[in-house]
């Protein structure tokens, strides 16, 4: 007894951890998930193999944990990709839309151009995107032979994944979702918690195709004897963001979490009201328990390890990332170099599409240790960006705030970089104590629901950071670099700007 599992369906693999009674990882299994990409700008992942993958890596953990071992199942997912099922038989009626897939940017623009920014950002908290459900379901509707007439007879179901496997698990007898995967699909209203009548109409969705939205811990059904030789209960759900941010403890208002993985997620705990961003944060679900509410400013940067796998991969300065390290050591600290990673543009607060990256303040002393460290010191630029901007928009609010940053992702392996981070904000940088935080969140809610866990007031007090950085430079230092990072980056903004 004691042991929950944890499924995490991430964009790039599927895995599942069973997390003892203290939450340390034990028996894990994982998959691979193919990426398919028919039309260039088009992401899609197949469903089917996604089930399949879930059934194996947990039907794997567990035969070795036992099944009497394990009290309880909490999913968490890669957030709004977008699945339509035939409502009877739980087959994919399409190849599931993945959260990267850009082929509704023509219907989102149509929607700007008719006036739907102010209604989107006031009701779901988030700015038109292809990123979110909304437009990739119209497309399915519109574009997949039959299914809008499918609908209409009440024979299909849509739901992000979370939804598509807590159906498959129950054996077709739960169509549900959960609020943070509901709060992405950009049509669910974040206020009251119900679906938008109004852009449903604009979209032509039906609202019988959408699952009924729950808490994030309780009663989320039971798994079917078919699907892993066992019944167990399935008692939490949530997003993969939201998950990381309770497997971090981030359970008090201002308390903000930052997941540096290929891109940066920064999730900010804003208590019990939602807060709206005038720096164009979104605004959205933390988790709902009880009912209540408990909501979110989330920001992102584009590219945090991305930057190291470019300077690996299209620089060749190193063979791989973690030798980024051992440079970044080597480099002379009063370089001036900056690289700033504007290869898509600047997000968040600079939103400047047309932007692109560069190298600047090069000499004629300066080496490839120095650009590697600029490469690694930019994504501490980047995250002060973001912070001062998020908690602007929570000081509005009224929100206290907390002074640490808590970090998890492949990239806080780099101890130098870390170090930095903690610099540059000039504030403490909490590593998480294990590397699975999201799974680890998803098994904190069904462990909660089930008595294996104590309550968020419990998990906060046993929290504890693997590694913490403490911020080591001067207030000057760290104020002239910022400031360097400030004239590099409008050096490179675009003239439209
Ligand atoms: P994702 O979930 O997005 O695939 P991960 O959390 O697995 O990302 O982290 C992988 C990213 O972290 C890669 O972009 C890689 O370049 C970066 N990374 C991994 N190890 C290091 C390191 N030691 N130093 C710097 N970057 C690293």
């Amino acid at each position: 007894m004691g042991h929950v599992l944890g499924i995490d369906q991430g964009t790039t693999s599927t895995r599942a951890i069973a997390f003892d009674p203290a939450g340390r990882p034990g028996a894990s299994a994982s998959r691979p998930l193919r990426q398919l990409f028919p039309e260039p700008g088009w992401v899609e992942h197949d469903p089917n193999e996604i089930w399949t993958a879930v059934c194996e890596v947990c039907r794997a953990v567990i035969d070795e944990v036992g099944a009497a071992n394990i009290a309880a199942l909490g999913i968490t997912n890669q957030r709004e990709t977008t699945v339509v099922w035939d409502r009877a038989t739980g087959d994919p009626l399409h190849n599931a839309i993945v959260w990267q897939d850009r082929r509704t940017a023509p219907l989102c623009a149509e929607l700007v151009k008719e006036g739907w920014s102010a209604h989107v950002t006031e009701v779901t908290g988030l700015l038109i995107d292809p990123y979110f459900s909304a437009t990739k379901l119209a497309w399915l509707l519109t574009n997949v032979p039959g299914l809008r007439e499918k609908a209409a007879r009440n024979e299909v179901c849509f739901g992000t994944i979370d939804s598509f496997l807590l159906y498959k698990l129950t054996g077709g007898t739960q169509h549900i979702t959960d609020a943070t995967n509901a709060a992405r699909t950009m049509l669910f209203d974040i206020r009251n918690g119900r679906w938008d009548p109004k852009l449903l109409e604009r979209l032509g969705i039906p609202p019988a195709i959408l699952p009924e939205v729950r808490d994030n811990r309780g009663d989320l059904g039971q798994v079917s004897e078919e699907a892993f030789g066992t019944t167990l209960p399935i008692r939490g759900a949530a997003g993969d963001q939201q998950a990381a941010a309770k497997g971090q403890a981030c359970v008090l208002p201002g308390m903000i979490k930052a997941t540096y993985g290929t891109g940066c997620f920064v999730v900010a705990n804003t208590g019990n009201r939602e807060t709206k961003s005038i720096n164009r944060m979104l605004s959205t679900i933390l988790w709902q328990l009880d009912s209540a509410g408990t909501y979110a400013l989330e920001g992102s940067i584009f590219m945090a390890g991305a930057t190291i796998q470019w300077l690996r991969d299209n620089l060749g300065l190193i063979a791989e990332a973690s030798e980024s390290e051992d440079l970044a050591r080597e480099a002379n600290p009063q370089s001036g170099v900056y690289l700033v990673p504007a290869f898509q543009g600047l997000g968040a607060p600079f939103w400047d599409a047309g932007a692109r990256g560069a190298i600047v303040g090069l000499s004629r002393a300066s080496n490839k240790a120095d650009i590697v460290a600029a490469g690694l010191e930019s994504v501490a630029f980047q995250t002060r960006d973001l912070l001062t901007a998020m908690r602007s928009d929570m000081a509005d609010a009224g929100i206290g705030r907390s002074d640490i940053l808590r970090v998890d992702g492949g990239m806080t392996a780099n101890g130098w970089a870390m170090q930095r981070l903690a610099d540059i904000l000039g504030e403490p940088v909490e590593v998480a104590p294990i590397p699975e935080t999201t799974a680890l969140g998803a098994a904190y809610f069904a462990g909660q629901a089930v008595g294996v866990y104590g309550d968020d007031a419990a998990l906060a007090r046993t929290w504890e950071p693997s590694r913490r950085y403490e911020p080591k430079m001067d207030e000057a230092d760290r104020e002239a670099r910022y400031t360097g990072w400030l004239e590099a980056v409008d050096r490179v903004r675009s003239k439209q700007a």
